[in-house]
């Protein structure tokens, strides 16, 4: 962890380091994803169980690749019954937060005849990738499913890397089930996305694909974008605390950690007004290394990628962190509420020493599934709005088309679409011609 003084110059420096992290980096692995795709699309199921058998050593069959309900009972089986209730807990909380965001159609109408309006669908189905190389993450089952599930989408379909046994794990079976996966299939990585993009025989093609994964998993998403609809591409995870003199060194360092936690690439920074704070945040960090399990993973990601930034004061933090439009932040200051309104770019935004990340990663009810590397500045956290389209709808009588008929002739006619006026003009032929006469 490197504590640096924030200005201009070594803002522009982190953010050129955090940079490095993009998925879109990693062009060395496009070759090999293109590959995966091409053989996807082109042999179907056949490549599934080939790959699955060369990256997951396990046989998948068409009659074992898609989990089946004994399976499901088997998992319900195997699960602990309190962190069964703790996932159901958490997914009122999850959908009551997501149900806020539901749109709905409407129509507006004027008294000569016309009506306009926006029709919302939800999309018809959409793949859910749920990764499982090296860990279990039953948390993001919850947080692609939801939103999708509240938005009306028929039909989620679920693919994730079965275990060196075959199996998936039961966490993950158990989350898909309560929040309401419709078919699992136990394939991982690109050739998951592939099959999910083109459909194979055992697996149906979806028109959106969400969910995280490691860096194949990203650029296959990457790759069938356009054929299909995408959340977004994950990077490595972020926070940013922004603190002040009151804040809680102790809380803050264990906040940091958190994050660094997740992998190598991962990034924690804090940006605080007091050089006492950032001091005792340096000693509480050494003391958490003591003992926690991840250590080597959070050295690496603390080394790489882990910076304590003072600055003058917290307009030149907040500027800074608008700059980062880290993943999370948290704000542990005075007046943190009015710090909140003068931030521009965050996935998420923890207020408070008592909202540490994680309470928003498991369980406060909004998405965990945030704009990572700095594309907050334009993107938003996963959310109903990513499983619905609109269409619009116009309706106009006869009255009301004509008169406004010539405004539009006019209009078509400069772009030389002859075509385009005469379906309008068509429809008032013998009125404009009488008016002609
Ligand atoms: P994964 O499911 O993403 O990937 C496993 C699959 O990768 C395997 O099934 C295999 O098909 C493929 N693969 C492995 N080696 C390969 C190779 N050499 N060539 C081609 N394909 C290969 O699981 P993972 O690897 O554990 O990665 C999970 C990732 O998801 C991590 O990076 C983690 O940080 C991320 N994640 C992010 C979030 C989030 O919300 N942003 C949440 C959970 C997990």
């Amino acid at each position: 962890m490197r504590t640096v003084r924030l200005t201009k110059e070594s803002t522009k420096d982190i953010l050129e380091n955090l940079l490095k992290r993009s998925p879109n980096n990693y062009g060395k692995f496009e070759a090999a994803v293109a590959d995966i795709l091409a053989n996807v699309k082109e042999k179907g199921d056949e490549a599934l169980f080939s790959y699955t058998k060369e990256f997951d050593k396990v046989e998948v069959t068409p009659e074992t690749i898609r989990v089946t309900e004994a399976e499901i009972e088997e998992a319900y089986k195997a699960v602990d019954a309190s962190l069964l209730e703790v996932i159901r807990k958490a997914l009122v909380n999850i959908r009551s937060y997501h149900e806020k965001q539901r749109q709905n159609s409407w129509f507006t109408s004027t008294e000569n005849g016309t009506m306009l309006g926006q029709k919302v669908t939800p999309l018809n189905r959409v793949g859910v990738y749920v990764p499982g190389g090296k860990a279990v993450y039953p948390s993001s089952v919850l947080m692609n499913i939801v939103p999708a599930k509240v938005a009306g989408v028929p039909h989620i379909v679920m693919t994730t890397p079965p275990g060196k046994d075959g199996k998936v794990n039961p966490s993950t079976l158990v989350a898909a089930k309560e929040a309401g996966a419709d078919e699992i299939y136990k394939v991982g990585g690109a050739q998951a996305i592939g099959a999910l993009a083109y459909g194979t025989a055992s697996i149906p093609k979806v028109d959106k694909i969400v969910g995280p994964g490691n860096i194949f998993v990203a650029l296959a998403k990457k790759a069938v974008y356009g054929h299909v609809s995408i959340d977004s591409i994950a990077g490595p995870s972020e926070i940013l605390v922004l603190a002040d003199e009151t804040a809680n060194a102790h809380y803050v360092a264990a906040d940091l950690l958190s994050q660094a936690e997740h992998d190598e690439m991962a990034s924690a920074i804090l940006i605080t007004t007091s050089t006492e704070l950032a001091q005792n945040v340096e000693k509480e960090i050494e003391g958490y290394l003591k003992v926690l399990s991840r250590k080597e993973i959070i050295e690496k990601s603390l080394e790489n990628f882990g910076y304590i930034l003072i600055a003058e004061d917290m307009d030149e933090a907040i500027e800074a962190a608008n700059e980062i439009a880290s993943e999370h932040m948290e704000i542990v200051t005075k007046n943190a509420f009015e710090v909140m309104m003068k931030v521009r770019n965050a996935g998420a935004i923890f207020i408070g020493e008592y909202s540490s990340e994680p309470l928003g990663d498991y369980f406060a009810g909004p998405n965990h599934v945030l704009p990572t590397n700095g594309t907050a500045k334009f993107f938003s956290a996963l959310s109903v709005d990513d499983f619905i389209k609109k269409s619009s709808i116009v309706y106009y009588s006869r009255s009301a088309l004509q008169e406004i008929h010539k405004d539009i002739i006019q209009f078509a006619s400069s772009e030389q679409l002859t075509a385009h006026a005469n379906s309008i003009a068509v429809r008032f032929e013998e009125e404009d011609k009488k008016e002609q006469s």
